[in-house]
């Protein structure tokens, strides 16, 4: 069949919840996507900050397929070694004591707001404990994770979701400690915001929330979903910063591909907190999921993915930086490591769209800003290739 007709069927058998570029995709190779014409695609997207490594992985296929051949599936009555693996390695790169493995971001933060709630439940019995989190902040979709985004129109036509939450401003240390009460259980956040704009928490607005939470007994929860596994240069953006949370989501590229997310806490946390029978889940942490996050995980110490986004970002950030000089109609350039945006004062979607006519794969965070989450293996040639189409596109589409 033609990818025309592919489409055409897409069309009538998916639920319309996504506005999709009209290709189909058939296969990857490193940082390149190809559909099923076999046209190739320079990938920026990476699944949307997923496939860090590239894709066709061939000692990460393989540790798939060596699993496949073994055992895919346990469920949490008993245990098993790739989940153990996994959890351990997990651990060390998180400075987290306990681990969960869940299905997905948005049920990691599911897990997170429970573990917060058990914890405030325990210390004074009451069960109208309330969270603060930050507007245009994303966490999922999800009732309880979306109850913390801080995006309205994603939130109210589901409404009512779980009460109780409040939202303040990102760097606004004011606007969310005005708003702790006694009944407050956990300020949330992404440590860097990804869908909401790529914006960047600065060291000071951690520090102080630390301290509050300290002061207060109050859980901080980090939302390392994108902006964790080395995107910003180091494994978790919280150690840039110093500031540790007491619970922390991941996912995203955990898996690399293979869904599977986590939550993590302190050992403090996880003795008062979520015990046996208050939480589960029948795949999570299954041996297919958690061989690949071990594998994942197994790589990135190995060949020091860290530090080749330390190496490279700083050139991005560079090209881009040009780019902002040389267009009006770009305002702002912002975000760290390979979790950078480029803020066009005007809808992004008609760039979008040329460059992916010309071989290369953008995705926006909001309807104006260009978000740049791309393989974290990328090169400083890819960046050029990138560079140079962007540029293409932005003087074709809209200005100078
Ligand atoms: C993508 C994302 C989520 C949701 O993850 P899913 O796997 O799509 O449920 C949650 N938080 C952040 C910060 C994200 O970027």
């Amino acid at each position: 069949m033609e990818m025309k007709q592919y489409i055409e069927e897409a069309e009538a058998a998916l639920l319309h919840t996504y506005n999709r570029y009209q290709i189909v995709l058939d296969k990857g190779d490193g940082v390149n996507l190809y559909d099923m014409d076999g046209k190739r695609y320079l990938d920026f997207v990476g699944g949307i900050a997923v496939f860090a490594l590239g894709y066709n992985n061939k000692e990460y296929n393989d540790a798939l397929k060596n699993q496949i051949d073994k055992l895919i599936h346990t469920s949490n009555y008993y245990y098993n070694v790739p989940a153990i693996e996994a959890a351990k390695k997990l651990k060390k790169a998180s400075g987290m004591d306990r681990v969960f493995f869940t299905n997905s971001g948005a049920e990691a933060n599911e897990g997170a707001i429970k573990a917060a709630r058990k914890y405030a439940f325990l210390k004074d019995g009451c069960n109208d404990h309330e969270i603060i989190a930050l507007e245009h902040s994303f966490h999922g979709r999800t009732m309880g994770a979306l109850a913390v985004t801080g995006n309205p129109k994603y939130r109210e036509p589901f409404e009512p979701l779980i009460g109780h939450v409040k939202f303040g401003q990102m760097n606004d240390f004011e606007s969310i400690a005005s708003q702790v009460t006694e009944k407050t259980c956990a300020i949330m956040l992404e440590p860097v915001q990804g869908e909401g704009g790529l914006v960047p928490a600065t060291e000071e607005f951690l520090k102080k929330l630390r301290a509050l939470c300290d002061e207060k007994d109050i859980l901080l929860i980090f939302d390392e979903v994108q902006c964790g596994m080395g995107r910003t240069g180091v494994m978790f953006a919280w150690q840039r910063y110093g500031v540790k949370p007491d619970i922390m989501t991941s996912a995203k590229a955990l898996g690399c591909g293979v869904p599977v997310g986590a939550f993590m806490m302190t050992e403090r946390v996880a003795q008062s907190s979520l015990t046996s029978g208050d939480h589960g889940t029948t795949y999570g942490g299954n041996p297919l999921a958690t061989a690949a996050a071990n594998k994942v995980l197994e790589i990135y110490e190995r060949d020091n993915i860290v530090g080749h986004v330390q190496e490279t970002a700083p050139y991005l950030w560079e090209k881009l930086d040009a780019i902002l000089q040389k267009f009006d109609c770009i305002t702002e350039h912002r975000g760290v490591g390979f979790m950078q945006g480029l803020v066009f004062d005007r809808p992004v979607g008609p760039i979008i769209n040329k460059a992916l006519e010309k071989g290369l794969l953008l995705i926006n965070a909001g309807a104006n800003i260009i978000r740049f989450v791309p393989p974290l293996v990328i090169t400083k040639e890819n960046i050029d290739e990138m560079v140079a189409i962007l540029e293409t596109c932005v003087e074709e589409e809209v200005c100078i």
